[in-house]
């Protein structure tokens, strides 16, 4: 079942590591977290294996407002597949985390619930979660009415 507007989701189950998996298990509580250094206090999300700034491995899971701020995003108005000929035209975005530094903590998501006509950089969006198993949310984010 597909909707205008709306990237189906494909998998019901998360591939995880030691990186990923208390992301995806926060995902069923609806809670959204990502790791932050535990020496330079920078997210990485998602989570290399060092840190980007300092090469520290640990890390600890914080959890965020789940709100952002649209930094780019694009239009897609073909379907690549068969499975995408009802959700064009959908938006394709790049969230900045409030909570976060921004960059090296972005997360790339479709963005539902809006207009695709006049959604904008610098829009304020929140995240929405979508059950598809006992073990997954998966994220989009909608715009927050002003
Ligand atoms: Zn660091």
């Amino acid at each position: 079942m597909s909707e205008q507007g709306v990237f189906p989701s494909i998998l019901t189950q998360p591939s995880t590591d030691d990186l990923s998996r208390p992301f995806w298990e926060a995902s069923v509580a609806e809670r959204l977290v990502a790791p932050r250094c535990t020496n330079c206090g920078t997210f990485r999300l998602p989570a290399p294996p060092i840190c980007f700034v300092c090469q520290h491995r640990d890390v600890e899971w914080v959890e965020l407002p789940g709100t952002g701020t649209v930094y780019s995003f694009t239009i897609v108005r073909h379907p690549l597949s068969k499975m995408l000929n009802e959700a064009v035209p959908y938006a394709a975005g790049i969230v900045e985390l409030d909570g976060t530094q921004g960059a090296g903590a972005r997360m790339i998501a479709n963005i539902v619930e809006c207009d695709v006509e006049t959604l904008k950089i610098g829009d304020r969006v929140e995240i929405v979660w979508e059950h598809v198993s006992d073990e997954m949310a998966a994220f989009r984010f909608r715009p927050i009415p002003a």
